[in-house]
């Protein structure tokens, strides 16, 4: 007899040699139902694994996260099955479980298109009924190679394995190499979905094949499954690059170049205001704005340090007479001269110098992502310059600037992660021990006193300063950064910046770098996908879409109303198009416009207006008064 220590701590004795599955029969047979897989000493094993000694003994419920697991990648086994079925020849390269479910790569004769996915399912639906027992066994290597002579690629993987025995499990028809563990048998994988269909290198490498990489999704449960389709109708509704082509935000050509986008008529107003919007803001806290090339003389880069450090994600320098010029990476190093041209007085810190600036990184073709990921962008940039004894109050005002612009925009989902040096590696660090610990903890105090849920990472810092960055939950998942605060000792010193301190005698002030909205770029590929394209009212290019049913009728009223639009600066579009009405309303609602006014007879006779606001089915008469005044202040107040 072989003792088993249970979660709750007592001792079940059993047989040598028992199986995982009859403990769990033994303790209770639902609980042996809802079993996917057991854990011995606190490593996975299948169901049907005997046991041969003493050992720490837990069940895996269907329903944890180590189960979703297993039964994704047990559903990769039941895809390769089917198409070694449906696709003779197939050859497999490798299957694993990803975070939301799992792929195959697959060497194919022929070609298979998404087209294809409903036939395969059905052979896996058929396979499943079959409800064939899953069982693994170990072999040789020699012996699993000649098992395995007509797949090269498994193959390879078993020669890349280092002990001598190999894992296999096979399913009636069909075996693979695999460590496993898996579900006990087909029968228990019901709810799952192919998903798409995707070219994929072997083992990553662009000089081998490419096979063909089929994703899918398994569930515990068919409403897990439908929840998790919805999710991703969901995510696809919200891609920005669908969003911005569908609502005339930004374009890209290959004539023009890649990752170079051009922000059309609909997507300019939103950068205006945008632009605006933060312009306002800072303007309150007194920041200076200006404007300065975005190229410069290699030298400045030579001086900052970049041409050094980040060179990689710089365009190449072009030649020009006596001088070389570089497309700007960043805007620090123009601001630092800027702030050196002057002589600076301590009564004149913090001085903040703020510039909404282009900006060009050479970013990898196959990283480039719509307008999130670009190669020329546009930073909501400031650096300000304080005494060492401002740090607190700049970096606490600077915080309370991010804290309030999420809130105008409603983002509630966001984690502060202030990134502090390893204390065990201060070599890396420029700047002495004293200013690091003063002014971490200074931070730390900031946000402590802010009342702001933040997260320390250690060893994270830049090697110029600690660091403040905001990641932002999207709507699609994502964790975006999109604001940032950085202290830096170095580039001041890289410049040697100066002001005149209280005793008269030359100081090194310390920068901050900051950005809130961060690149204006990113920011609105992120605002499409947490509002699907629907701006808030004052955000949307076009505010208003006058509708007249009879252009020969309604026209004139509809001229007035546009006047009046116009005066009051109201974005408005009038559609005078020989369409049908139905049409009509239906195209403003797909271009997500706030507000519909439809102009018929009624309004004509009454000279009243009736609207309805975009998603809301009521409509609403006030007068042409009352509709401007409720515009004008969702403009003025940014609502
Ligand atoms: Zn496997
Ligand atoms: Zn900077």
């Amino acid at each position: 007899m072989i003792k088993l220590e249970l979660i709750d701590g007592s001792i079940k004795e059993v047989e040598k040699g028992t199986l995982a599955i009859s403990v769990a029969k033994e303790l209770s047979p639902s609980l042996a139902k809802k079993s996917c897989v057991a854990k011995l000493n606190g490593k996975l094993v299948d169901l049907k694994t005997p046991i041969e000694e003493d050992a720490k003994f837990e069940l895996v419920m269907f329903d944890s996260k180590e189960a979703f697991e297993v039964i994704n990648h047990s559903c990769a086994h039941l895809l390769a099955q089917a198409m070694k079925r449906l696709y003779p020849g197939t050859k497999c390269g490798v299957g694993p479980a990803i975070e939301e479910g799992f792929y195959y790569d697959f060497g194919v004769n022929g070609v298979v298109t998404v087209d294809d996915l409903a036939k395969i399912e059905a052979e896996m639906k058929k396979i499943v009924k079959e409800n064939i027992s899953i069982n693994h066994y170990m072999l040789k290597k020699e012996e699993a190679k000649e098992k395995f002579k007509d797949d090269k690629y498994k193959c390879e993987l078993i020669d890349a394995i280092e002990d001598e025995y190999v894992g296999i499990y096979e399913q009636a028809d069909y075996a693979d190499v695999c460590r496993g563990p898996h579900v006990i048998s087909t029968g228990v994988l019901k709810n799952f979905k192919l998903l798409s269909v995707a070219g994929a290198y072997w083992r990553g490498d662009s000089k081998n094949d490419v096979l063909t990489r089929i994703y899918g999704t398994c569930w515990n449960t068919e409403e897990e499954l439908k929840h998790h389709l919805e999710v991703l109708e969901d995510r696809k509704a919200r891609d920005h690059r669908k969003l911005g082509k569908q609502l005339g935000i930004f374009m890209f050509d290959d004539l023009v170049g890649r990752g170079l986008p051009m922000w059309l008529p609909n997507g300019f107003i939103v950068r205006r205001l945008l632009s605006d919007y933060i312009m306002d803001k800072e303007y309150d806290l007194g920041y200076n704005h200006v404007l300065t090339p975005a190229l410069g003389n290699v030298n400045l880069y030579k001086t900052s340090g970049h041409w050094d450090h980040y060179k990689d994600d710089m365009f190449p320098k072009m030649d020009v007479d006596d001088e070389s010029y570089v497309l700007r990476p960043m805007n620090c190093p123009h601001h630092m001269v800027m702030y050196k041209s002057q002589l600076h007085s301590y009564k004149e810190l913090p001085l903040k110098i703020a510039e909404i600036a282009a900006d060009f990184r050479f970013e990898a073709s196959g990283a480039l992502t719509g307008i999130e990921r670009t190669r020329a962008f546009y930073q909501n940039d400031s650096h300000i310059f304080c005494m060492p004894s401002q740090i607190g109050d700049v970096f606490k005002e600077v915080t309370q600037l991010i804290l309030d612009v999420y809130k105008d925009f409603g983002f509630n989902d966001y984690r502060f992660r202030l990134s502090l040096r390893d204390p065990n590696d201060v070599e890396k660090y420029f700047g002495n021990d004293e200013l690091w610990e003063k002014s971490e903890n200074e931070l730390r105090q900031v946000l402590k006193e802010l009342g702001v849920d933040y997260y320390e990472a250690i060893g994270e810092a830049a090697f110029y300063g600690p660091k403040l960055d905001v990641q932002v939950r999207s709507a699609i998942g994502h964790d975006v950064t999109l604001s940032t605060i950085q202290l830096d000792y170095q580039l001041p010193e890289r410049f040697e910046l100066e002001y005149i301190d209280e005793k008269g005698q030359k100081a090194r002030p310390v920068v901050v770098h900051r950005a809130i909205l961060g690149s204006m770029d990113r920011f609105v590929a992120f605002l499409l996908e947490e509002t699907k394209g629907v701006f808030p009212t004052w955000l949307a290019p076009v505010q208003a879409m006058i509708i007249p049913v009879n252009l020969e009728f309604h026209k004139e009223f509809a001229d007035k109303l546009a006047l009046t639009f116009r005066k009051n600066k109201i974005r408005f579009k009038t559609d005078y198009r020989d369409e049908k009405l139905g049409y009509k309303i239906r195209e403003a609602q797909m271009q997500k416009i706030p507000y519909q006014l439809v102009i018929g007879d009624k309004e004509v006779e009454s000279g009243l207006v009736t609207y309805r606001k975009y998603g809301e089915q009521a409509q609403t008469t006030v007068t042409i008064d009352e509709f401007v005044a409720m515009l004008v202040k969702a403009n003025s107040e940014r609502l």
